[in-house]
């Protein structure tokens, strides 16, 4: 019997992108600090920001494969968000993109931080 195995999917274009710009910039970082090697990355992503933590960091295996950064260890946090409630006229904090208001349940919420993704550490031989 064959038995086929799918390959996994492939991450969306916009992790794709942002891997690209996180691989220029820790390059860059690296170059500047005369270092040979990038170890360890540690990255926090707003819950607000539509980053997919698992595709980030597929398409980051993948950017960094035969650059500085192969094989760095990547830690991501997640970083709750900050949202305004139009009902409760009041910052609250929700610790997912969908959640509802944790006071009032509503759902008609501004974002007002957590909607970032940002290289919090690096480390570097
Ligand atoms: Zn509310």
């Amino acid at each position: 019997m064959i038995q086929l195995r799918l390959s996994p999917g492939l991450p969306a274009m916009h992790e794709v992108s942002l891997a690209m710009a996180l691989m220029d910039l820790v390059c860059a970082q690296a170059t500047a600090a005369g270092a040979s090697r990038v170890t360890r990355l540690v990255l926090e992503i707003g819950v607000l920001s539509h980053v997919d933590a698992h595709a980030l960091r597929f398409a980051f295996d993948s950017a960094a494969s035969g650059s500085p950064a192969d094989g760095a260890v990547l830690e991501i946090r997640q970083i709750v968000g900050t949202t305004y409630c139009l009902d409760c006229e009041a910052s609250v904090t929700i610790i997912t993109r969908d959640a509802p208001c944790p006071r009032c349940g509503g759902v008609k919420l501004l974002a007002q931080g957590g909607d970032e993704m940002r290289l919090k550490e690096m480390e570097v031989v």
